[in-house]
Order: structure tokens, then sequence, then C-alpha cells
């Protein structure tokens, strides 16, 4: 079986989660099996191989779970974006909208240097507000973006739509509806 159609045999869809009308994918199924987490992380990180990637940036809080083992497979550090108010050093912040208002997630402002080539990961791509946020955070201290990384897109909602599409792009799974 192919890396992709494990993943999504591993991860389950929880209706109204955690509001009505919300398909939920949950990973903790695929999180809880080692060896497939170890071929993610290959198949995550093989498309940035050649990419000098210095700095995996990873979105508070799925995001968390799989960014630092995908920055130590490309030999990258791992940065943390959080949401506002958490992260206790100088911040810098990128708003974004939500259905209802906005908003912010923020990362140290002395993460990244211009130096730095940035790979942005999230478990999952939805409307892509999160991580068109992350782009402006690595934007805003001068650093390029080597692309974005997810394991899982919502094709549907088409938030690949509104990315930088002269950026790489990466994802393992697309669910289509
Ligand atoms: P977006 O900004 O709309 O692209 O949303 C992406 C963020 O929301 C990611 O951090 C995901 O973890 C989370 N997310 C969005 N939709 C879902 C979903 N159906 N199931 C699980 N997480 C989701």
């Amino acid at each position: 079986m192919s890396t992709a159609a494990a993943v999504t045999r591993a991860i389950r869809t929880i209706p109204d989660f955690p509001y009505p009308g919300i398909q939920f994918k949950d990973i903790t199924p695929m999180l809880a099996d080692a060896a497939l987490v170890a071929e993610v992380v290959d198949a995550l990180a093989a498309p940035y191989a050649d990419a000098g990637v210095t700095k995996v940036l990873g979105i508070e809080a799925r995001g968390f779970i799989l960014a630092p083992l995908l920055a130590q497979a490309l030999g990258a550090g791992f940065v943390p974006a959080r949401k506002q108010g958490k992260l206790p050093h100088t911040t810098v912040q990128a708003a974004y909208a939500l259905e209802y208002g906005t908003d912010v997630i923020e990362m140290h402002a002395d993460a990244i240097s211009e130096a730095d080539i940035v790979l942005i990961h999230d478990d999952i791509i939805a409307t892509g507000g999160t991580a068109t946020a992350a782009a402006e955070l690595v934007g805003s201290v001068g650093a390029a973006v080597a692309g974005y990384s997810f394991l899982l897109e919502l094709a549907f909602l088409n938030g690949r739509d509104e990315l930088d599409d002269a950026l790489a792009y990466h994802t393992l799974v697309r669910v289509e509806e």
C-alpha cells in the first residue's frame, strides 16, 4: 500500500466536531503507528530534500507534531508559530480571516533570519488562511519561503488557491469531498 493510502486509512473523520457541519480529520490513529509516521516523515521530506531548507515553521497546534520530525529529516531547525499571547519573547504577528472575525499567529522575531530558507508545515490545509499568515510571518523578517508542506489537503475548500503559486507546494493526501 502507498504511504498516502495508508494515511488515508489511518485518519478518521469525526462528524460535527468541534462545531456542527465540520468533518474533523482526526490524525491520532496515524500518529500511534510508529512505522507509518516514519514513512510519512520521509514522504513529506522527499520533495524538499534539495531545497536548502534551514528552518521548518510548524503551526499550532497539530502542525507541532510532524514539523519537528520533518525538520530533523531535512537537517533543519524547528520554529513554532503560535496563537497570540503564547510566546514569551518579542514576536512578529500576522492576522488571518476566520468565518467570523480574525485570528492572529505569532513567531519569535529572532527565530528566523534573512538568511533562512523556510518550509511551512501544517497537518491540514483547509481554507488556506493559516498557511498564508505563516508565509507573512516569514516574509516579515526578510526570509525566503521554500514552500508549503501538508499532510492533508481538503481540496474542496480550495485553500491552495490562496497561497503564493510561485512557491513549491506538497501535500501527501488530497481529500476531494
Ligand atoms: P485553514 O486556515 O482554513 O487552512 O485551516 C487550517 C487549520 O485548521 C489547520 O491548522 C488544521 O489543523 C485545522 N483544520 C481545518 N479544518 C479541519 C478539519 N476538517 N479537521 C481537522 N483540522 C482542521
